[in-house]
């Protein structure tokens, strides 16, 4: 980390417990993709070399609940998949995080059926919500920070881990861009 260049063998280091905890808790995200369409691919991305995830200590992806406390819901749930994302979540350790990812998770996107969960915020607590469809890997990474963000500021969890969901809704990134003048095809 270059502070042993700075520090001699035999220094040392005070600081609050809370502080160390967090910055453990916060390196250490361990999340649960639960990934049913297109924004899943994003979601692979992310933790490919280009993105690299790991920068953030979250490229752990559990497939055991149990072992996970950042739930990822990318991409359109149906009705009959919601007692599986709802039994998913339930079994997550304390404290947990949900992040809802692209416009299919969040609102139900372009599939407004019967048979599509119109946001899965109806079902379980969301804390960040992530626009775009589908939302580029940084939209991700930005939403993992915004948590981590959080992990930072907060105390000591509370007894038994239970806390109010955050409702974060990240803004989109994009500009947009004016096209290019006096540019013909083919010229
Ligand atoms: S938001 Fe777009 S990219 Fe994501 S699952 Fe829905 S349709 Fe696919």
């Amino acid at each position: 980390m270059g502070i042993e260049a700075a520090l001699t063998a035999d220094s040392f280091l005070t600081t609050q417990l809370r502080r160390v905890v967090n910055w453990a808790r916060r390196s250490s995200i361990w999340p649960m993709p639960f990934a049913t369409a297109c924004c899943g691919i994003e979601l692979m991305a992310t933790a490919c070399s280009r993105y690299d995830v790991a920068r953030f200590g979250a490229e752990a992806m559990r497939f055991s609940p149990r072992q996970a406390d950042l739930l990822i819901v990318a991409g359109r749930v149906a009705i009959k998949t919601l007692p599986v994302l709802q039994r998913i979540y339930l079994q997550m350790a304390e404290p947990r995080w949900v992040i809802s990812m692209g416009a299919c998770a969040s609102t139900g996107g372009v599939f407004d059926t019967y048979a599509v969960v119109q946001g899965v915020d109806q079902f379980i607590p969301v804390d960040v919500y992530i626009p775009g469809c589908p939302p580029r890997p940084e939209m991700l990474i930005e939403g993992i920070m915004a948590i981590q963000r959080i992990i930072d500021q907060e105390g000591m969890p509370p007894p038994g881990g239970k806390r109010a969901p955050l409702g974060i809704a990240l803004q989109p990134s994009y500009v947009p861009k004016p096209q290019p003048v006096g540019l013909s095809v083919g010229s």
